[in-house]
């Protein structure tokens, strides 16, 4: 792990990641959530092991990296945390059994995550675009039933590196979600749309982050998906903001 650790609180929340993408062309969709208060982040000091271009390539660079899966731990009916931050991925999935509290609010999200996309999408409309939600909390019924599809269309790279096994998506904790731009462009069609700019750029102005960056596969297992964002609070957020590339598993020394 690198990086220290912060000392506060955070998310009283419990949630589940999401992981689980879209595909090359843009087919599967995996849920994400991400939410609760984030702590926070004062202290922290944490730089990403992979920095960003200036400028967002407008295609997605084939990921090479496999994922480890020897990492993996057993299913846990509560979410995996690091000091108080939920934490889902290959590595810590969550059990059939888990469900948010907020299932049944709009699209699965936690409030403080449901607020604070809100406040984003009027952000983006009052600058000429519109974000709206493709998919936000995502149980793990809907994640078997999307891998075992997926797992007819994709090779098993291809499917290991775009789409998540049911439990490993961050969008069953209802603190993640997948956006389209007003045409619902989403996959490789949303790259290089000024919404997949405003959320690399803003994101982060509202507790969330791009959980799954560009070339950041060998530490979050995932290929980059500028379209997932994952809500951890403004405080979390802001240390991303100034370390573009930061995964979330480096920030709480998991990677
Ligand atoms: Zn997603």
């Amino acid at each position: 792990m690198r990086g220290k650790r912060w000392v506060a609180v955070v998310c009283a929340l419990a949630s589940v990641g999401c992981a689980a993408g879209t595909p090359p062309s843009g087919g599967g969709a995996a849920p994400a959530a991400s939410g609760g208060p984030a702590a926070p982040a004062a202290s922290v000091s944490v730089s990403p092991a992979v920095t960003q271009p200036a400028v967002l390539p407008s295609t997605r660079p084939k990921p090479t990296a496999t994922w480890r899966s020897a990492l993996a731990q057993e299913p846990v009916t509560t979410p995996f945390t690091v000091d108080g931050v939920v934490l889902v991925n290959r590595v810590h999935p969550l059990a059939s059994s888990y469900v948010p509290p907020w299932a049944g609010q709009p699209n699965g999200l936690a409030p403080e995550a449901s607020a604070a996309l809100k406040l984003m999408a009027a952000d983006a409309k009052a600058r000429g675009m519109t974000l709206k939600v493709r998919s936000g909390y995502r149980s793990y019924a809907q994640q078997a039933s999307s891998y075992a599809n997926a797992r007819t269309e994709y090779d098993a790279v291809t499917l290991d590196l775009y789409f998540a096994k049911a439990g490993m998506s961050e969008h069953q904790t209802g603190l993640a979600v997948d956006l389209t731009d007003a045409a619902g462009r989403r996959g490789d069609a949303f790259l290089g749309t000024p919404e997949a700019r405003y959320l690399n750029e803003h994101a982060t102005d509202f507790g969330f982050i791009i959980r799954y960056p560009l070339n950041g596969t060998e530490i979050t297992g995932y290929a980059w998906e500028p379209w997932h964002v994952r809500y951890v609070g403004p405080e979390i957020a802001a240390h991303f903001a100034q370390h573009p590339g930061l995964t979330l598993e480096e920030y709480l020394g998991q990677a």
